[in-house]
């Protein structure tokens, strides 16, 4: 604000006219007193003004300055500012300009405003459908949102776009930050309006179960987001469990067993000294000894995590404390469990406890010891077909080890092995990609197995095959193939059609076999195969 009212001018040859005009009536050499409306805008006559900026805060800022910068200054933007505010007034100007559509994305300032970042990045996503090649494609629009301490997924989600369609192509790192993490999760939660399976987290957010187990595994999340599922984990005594482990056993033990049992126990009567630790299962005997049971982490392999130095000390006080009062413990680990048909556990878990309490070897329902939150069947067939290139042939199982390493633990869990799990779900498995086998050379080797067996051997059988002949090495592969050229069944019927002379008795048992579906697999097809080869074979030999 100008606060100078009055100034006194020279008058000389040059601005005589220009005063003369405003009726000052001057001449050469005259010194006059004018208002400082009438000055000259080009004039170097030094005026006062106050701070406009200042003036705000209430002080007072007198700046001298020549009358035709001060001019110079508003011409942009009328405000007057001092030294110290001159960064206020720039901003001022350039909001004026963005207002007004003056602004454009190569002057340097362009990403001061929001708003501007924001359509800027629409646009990126608009393009792409990602953010994540921002860094690549757009770097100044990146580092410009990183220096106003944004993120791209935070300004994202602000212009509105569904944070599950954009990053669902971040690098699975991304998810390695547990509130980025999070936020993902409560959005899927909504997707699906309740708590997504693993399966159903790894496809949505395109990341492994590795970046799963980071946070230490889908029970660890879901205790970390206070999410209870009804039914999850939840046992028929009414217990929420804390891991699939933790489910199995206690399961098996309501099915099998009349001890009384107790969750969550203080391994310490004295836990003021002690430490509030508990165990997983305490088994009262009729003795009134106690049997304690514990379920060592599931998530021991995850070295990178806290949660495992936390998990190693926890085992190691524990362990103390079982030593210090000379608890009868015994400890499982995720080893017990893995990799284990659901059947074969139940066996285990028998062998382990038979001697120590009373219990049935009854084996209870598969369906009733696999939690209720694992795949079921046809989301675990989705799963490893999301691994193939072609939805007829399950992809090698060397891959579904490699890429979902957890999903292969629960196909053996339920199936025996990955070839039991083709047989299954009648999806053949994609064999190597050499050009060995074929059905001709298959038909060849069943011939070598027969000359030196006297019989043909079931899956089995040619999987144990163990002496080192040079037939079992080539055979190794020939497992994985049979299922592309109609299963063991149809191929070993075939090579008897063809070979009706060297039929023996075994063979003949077999063929019954088939006839009265004594194995597993028959198919009508197969038997009424079987009945025209013993009829063949019976009118050759009469
Ligand atoms: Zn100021």
């Amino acid at each position: 604000m100008l606060i100078t009212k009055e100034v006194e001018v020279n008058i000389t040859n040059r601005n005589k006219g220009y005063y003369n005009e405003l009726n000052y009536n001057c001449n050469n050499g005259d010194i006059i007193k004018i208002d400082v409306k009438d000055l000259f805008k080009g004039s170097t006559i030094v005026v006062e003004c106050l701070c406009d900026y200042c003036l705000k805060e209430g002080i007072n800022t007198i700046t001298p300055k020549k009358f035709n910068e001060y001019n110079k200054e508003r011409e942009n933007f009328a405000s007057d500012s001092c030294y110290k505010c001159g960064h206020k007034k720039e901003y001022d100007i350039l909001k004026y300009k963005n207002d007004n559509g003056l602004l454009s994305i190569a002057d340097r300032r362009y990403f001061t405003f929001k708003e501007n970042r924001l359509k800027e990045l629409k646009n990126h996503i608009d393009t792409f459908g990602t953010i994540t090649n921002l860094r690549k494609f757009n770097k100044r629009l990146y580092s410009e949102i990183l220096r106003n301490k944004e993120t791209p997924t935070s300004l994202a989600i602000e212009i509105g776009y569904n944070i599950m369609d954009i990053c669902s192509k971040l690098t699975p790192h991304y998810f390695d930050d547990w509130d980025k993490f999070e936020l993902v999760l409560r959005e899927l939660i909504k997707k699906f309006n309740r708590f997504p399976t693993q399966a159903e987290i790894t496809k949505e957010l395109c990341i492994g179960q590795q970046h799963i187990n980071r946070h230490g595994g889908i029970y660890e999340i879901k205790r970390k987001l206070n999410h209870i599922d009804t039914g999850d984990l939840i046992d028929d005594n009414g217990y929420y469990n804390n891991s699939s482990y933790e489910y199995i056993l206690s399961q098996w033990f309501i099915h099998n067993t009349n001890v009384d049992i107790r969750r969550n126990v203080l391994i310490s009567d004295n836990p003021v000294i002690d430490g509030n630790y508990n165990c997983d299962f305490v088994l009262l005997l009729p003795d009134n000894n106690k049997l304690w049971v514990e379920i060592w982490g599931g998530y021991r392999n995850n070295q990178k995590s806290n949660t495992f130095h936390n998990y190693n000390n926890t085992h190691d006080i524990k362990m103390n404390l079982y030593n210090k009062y000379q608890h009868k413990l015994i400890s499982l680990y995720p080893e017990f469990f893995d990799n284990k048909k659901y059947d074969s556990i139940q066996i285990a878990l028998y062998e382990l406890f038979s001697d120590k309490i009373e219990c049935k070897h009854k084996s209870i329902d598969v369906e009733k010891i696999i939690p209720y939150s694992l795949v079921n069947e046809q989301e675990i067939i989705n799963q490893v077909l999301s691994y193939s290139k072609n939805d007829s042939y399950l992809p090698l199982g060397k891959i579904i080890n490699k890429v979902n390493n957890r999903l292969m633990k629960e196909i053996v869990k339920r199936y025996g092995n990955y070839g039991e799990f083709s047989e299954k779900i009648g999806i053949p498995m994609e064999f190597k990609k050499n050009k060995f086998w074929n059905e001709d050379k298959i038909l060849e080797y069943f011939n070598l197995i027969h000359s030196k067996y006297n019989k043909l051997l079931n899956r089995p059988e040619i999987i144990n095959l163990k002496d080192n002949c040079n037939l079992c090495k080539d055979l190794s592969g020939i497992i994985y193939v049979i299922n592309r050229y109609g299963g063991l069944i149809n191929l070993q019927l075939k090579y008897l059609i063809n070979n009706i002379n060297k039929i023996n008795s075994n063979d003949i048992i077999y063929l019954n076999k088939v006839i009265n579906k004594k194995t597993k697999g028959i198919k009508q097809e197969h038997q009424i195969i079987a009945q025209e080869i013993l009829e063949i074979y019976n009118t050759n030999i009469a």
